[in-house]
C-alpha cells in the first residue's frame, strides 16, 4: 500500500481514534472526522472498565423470565421507552432469539480474540502518547450479597471460566480487606485480575489519542456525514454538511450511529442504541480504590480523578430522545453501596451503546463497496475492544492479514 493512500475514518470514538493511530503508524495519509470534539460519544461517559472478563452477551438463557418484571418494577437495570417499542420490534426479535446456550457460546468465542488483551492492547496504543498515564492496572470485582447470589449469577461465571477467565473470591471480612470503602450490604467479591484495568477518564483518554494523531500528521475535522461522494460504482469520498472530503478507503466507525452513515450504501445494519446513563459524584471522600460491578444493579462503579462514576443500565428508546429521570435515579442509587462516603456535587449523562442484534461487532471490507471499511458494533466492550479492533482494521485497510478469523465480524453476515 502506497503512503499516498488517503484514508478517511468517519468517527473519533475510541474505535476510530485506534484505527487512525493504527492507520497513520503503517504510513498512511489519514483523516478522522466528526462532527464533535473527539471522544464525545459513547467513548466519553463509559465506565471506563477494560474487562476482558465481559464476554457474556445481555441476552443468555433465562432473560425472557426476569425481563418483564424488570421493566414494570421501573428501578432497573432494564428500561423501555414505550412508544419505541414498535420501532424496534424487529431488532429485538433477532436480538432476543440470540440468548441461547449456543448463541452465548458462539458469541463468547467471538469477542474474546478482540477484548481478550485489552489491557496490553491499550497499553500498546497508548505508548509514547500523554493517554498512557491514564491506563491502571487493578483488577475487576463483582460485588454480590452473599455466596448464594454469586451461585445464581453461575450461569455467566460458567461462560468465563468456559473462555479460561478465572477469578479470586472473597467472602465476609475479607471483602472489607480488599475494599473497605464497600458497605456490609455486599460479602462477596469475585475479582477478575489478569488483563483487567480502567482508564482514568475515557473521554478524555480518547482526545488525548486523538491530539497525538493530529501532532504526528494526521488530520482531524469536525464536520458531520450527511452521504458518500459516487463516480459511477465507485465511492471517491464523503459528503460532509459544509464540504467534501475526497478519499481512496473509507472506514466508518460511527458507533452507535453507523447503521445510518452506511444506509446511502442500501446496507441495513440491525444495530440499536442501548442507552446507558452515568451519574458522577465529585469530590469524593471514603469512596472505593476499586472499579466495582454492583451485580444486583448492574451499576459499574469506578473512580476517576476527582470523582466516582456510577455507569450502567440498559435502556431502549433510539439514538433521538433525551435522558430520562427513572434510569438517572437507578444509577444513581448506587451510592448506597457506600454508606461513608460523601461528596459535594453530582453530573450526570446519557449515552449510546452501538448494539447488533447479535452483539457482535462488525469489523471489515463492504463486500459491495471494497473501498469501504467497518468497525463498530461494540456494545458493552468498546473501550476494552477499541484498541485491537483499530489494530485489526488498521491491518485490513493496509492490505495485511490479521492473525484471527475475522469471519464472525463480517458486515454480510
Ligand atoms: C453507561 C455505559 C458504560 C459503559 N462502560 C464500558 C466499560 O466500562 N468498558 C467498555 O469496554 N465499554 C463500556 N461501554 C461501551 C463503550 O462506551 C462503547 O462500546 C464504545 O465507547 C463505542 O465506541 P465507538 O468509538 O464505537 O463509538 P462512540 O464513542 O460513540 O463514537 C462514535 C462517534 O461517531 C460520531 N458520529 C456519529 N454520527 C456522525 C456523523 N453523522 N458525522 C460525523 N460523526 C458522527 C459521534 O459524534 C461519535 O464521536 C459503556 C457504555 C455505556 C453507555
Amino acid at each position: 500500500m502506497s503512503c499516498d493512500t488517503h484514508v478517511l475514518v468517519i468517527g473519533a470514538g475510541i474505535v476510530g481514534v485506534s484505527a487512525a493511530l493504527n492507520l497513520q503508524r503503517r504510513g498512511l495519509r489519514v483523516t478522522l472526522a466528526d462532527r464533535r470534539a473527539p471522544g464525545e460519544g459513547a467513548s466519553f461517559g463509559n465506565a471506563g472498565i477494560l474487562v476482558p472478563g465481559a464476554m457474556v452477551p445481555v441476552p443468555v438463557p433465562g432473560l425472557m423470565k426476569k425481563a418483564p418484571g424488570m421493566l414494570l418494577r421501573g428501578k432497573g437495570p432494564l428500561f423501555l421507552r414505550w412508544p419505541y417499542l414498535p420501532v424496534m420490534l424487529p431488532w429485538l426479535a433477532r436480538y432476543l432469539a440470540n440468548g441461547t446456550d449456543r448463541n452465548v457460546r458462539r458469541i463468547a468465542d467471538a469477542l474474546m480474540p478482540i477484548i481478550g488483551d485489552s489491557l496490553e492492547e491499550h497499553l500498546a496504543l497508548a505508548r509514547g502518547t500523554p493517554a498512557e498515564a491514564r491506563i491502571r492496572a487493578q483488577p475487576y470485582l463483582f460485588a454480590y450479597r452473599d455466596r448464594a447470589a454469586f451461585e445464581a449469577d453461575g450461569y455467566g461465571w460458567a461462560i468465563r471460566r468456559a473462555q479460561g477467565v478465572g477469578w479470586r473470591e472473597f467472602e465476609g471480612d475479607a471483602v472489607s480487606g480488599l475494599e473497605p470503602a464497600l458497605g456490609p450490604g455486599y460479602r462477596f467479591v469475585a475479582a477478575l485480575e489478569a488483563s483487567h484495568g480502567r482508564v482514568d477518564g475515557p473521554g478524555d483518554y480518547v482526545k488525548a489519542l486523538a491530539e497525538s494523531f493530529v501532532a504526528a500528521g494526521g488530520a482531524l475535522v469536525e464536520a458531520a456525514f450527511t452521504d458518500f461522494a459516487r463516480d459511477g460504482e465507485k465511492i471517491t469520498g464523503v459528503l460532509f454538511a459544509d464540504r467534501v472530503i475526497r478519499a481512496d478507503k473509507i472506514l466508518v466507525a460511527a458507533g452507535a450511529w453507523s447503521a445510518r452513515v452506511l444506509k446511502p450504501l442500501g446496507l441495513r445494519i440491525p444495530l440499536e442504541s442501548e442507552r446507558g446513563y452515568h451519574a458522577e459524584l465529585w469530590e469524593p471522600e471514603g469512596g472505593p480504590a476499586h472499579c466495582i460491578m454492583l451485580s444486583d444493579s448492574k451499576t459499574a462503579v469506578t473512580p476517576m480523578t476527582g470523582r466516582v462514576r456510577f455507569a450502567g443500565l440498559v435502556e431502549f428508546g433510539g439514538l433521538d430522545a433525551g435522558p430520562r429521570r427513572a434510569p438517572l435515579r437507578a444509577v444513581r442509587a448506587g451510592a448506597a453501596a457506600f454508606p461513608g462516603m460523601s461528596w459535594r456535587r453530582e453530573t450526570e449523562w446519557l449515552g449510546h451503546r452501538p448494539a447488533p442484534a447479535d452483539s457482535i461487532p462488525y469489523i471489515g471490507a463492504v463486500p459491495a463497496w471494497p473501498n469501504v471499511y467497518t468497525a463498530f458494533g461494540h456494545h458493552h466492550v468498546g473501550l476494552t475492544g477499541g484498541a485491537r479492533t483499530g489494530r485489526l482494521v488498521a491491518d485490513l485497510i493496509a492490505g495485511a492479514t490479521p492473525n484471527i478469523d475475522m469471519t464472525p465480524y463480517r458486515v454480510d453476515r
